[in-house]
């Protein structure tokens, strides 16, 4: 009975010794070693991307350093459980996200007496009946009631009407010269140019008188 304890305990002894085992016992602990250091870089390199402070990497790594090559992992349990909730590049995508949301609620209009919400092309404020834009005289679109021009057509607000006339003036007489030539009847027309085919009309009437009268 003995002897076959002894016989067991020898073989084991005899496969502890073998070259195999040992490589393999000396393997496992290269590897541990490693992983070990690979965890402590690594808890570096995290509490960097989740830190400002300059210390605190150094701190995680010391920490997972100390727990040796056995028990690091209870050190990378405890690292994960402590370890700042957010990376530094999420909490600025989160501040970006937030800001754009903002930009965007400040985009929706309100008129400026009332606070309701309105339409961007809305000319009045149908609950306080506020102006909140005008229509251009020249092209029709929607424009501010602060603006000095139209931003659309170039259309001067500040210039009144007075020089649009001076602009009409050697038209009218041009006109009034034409229809002068043509006969003195269809001077009365040049001043209403809606009138035109009527003038045209006439004009033709009196083209047509003409050649009998001399
Ligand atoms: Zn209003
Ligand atoms: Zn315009």
């Amino acid at each position: 009975m003995e002897d076959i304890l002894q016989q067991i305990s020898q073989s084991l002894s005899d496969i502890f010794e073998s070259d195999v085992v040992q490589f393999g016992i000396r393997a496992i602990g290269i590897y541990l070693v490693i992983l070990w250091l690979a965890s402590a870089y690594w808890a570096f390199r995290d509490m960097q991307q989740r830190s400002d402070n300059a210390i605190l990497p150094y701190v995680a790594a010391a920490g997972i350093i100390l727990f040796t090559p056995i028990f690091f992992i209870f050190a990378v349990w405890i690292y994960k459980i402590i370890r700042p909730h957010e990376k530094i590049g999420e909490v600025w995508e989160r501040n970006l996200a937030e800001e754009a949301l903002l930009a965007e609620v400040e985009s929706i209009h309100h008129c400026p007496s009332c606070e309701r919400r309105i339409d961007d092309e809305w000319i009045i404020c149908p609950s306080c009946r506020t102006r909140l834009k005008r229509v251009c005289p020249n092209c029709s679109r929607l424009v501010g009631m602060d603006w000095s021009l139209c931003a659309w057509c170039g259309k001067d607000f500040e210039r009144r009407e007075v020089p649009a006339a001076i602009e009409a003036l050697p038209r009218s007489r041009e006109a009034t010269g034409r229809i002068a030539a043509s006969g003195t009847a269809a001077s009365s027309a040049a001043t209403s140019p809606t009138a035109l085919p009527s003038s045209s009309r006439t004009s033709a009437s009196t083209r047509s008188l003409s050649p009998t009268s001399t």
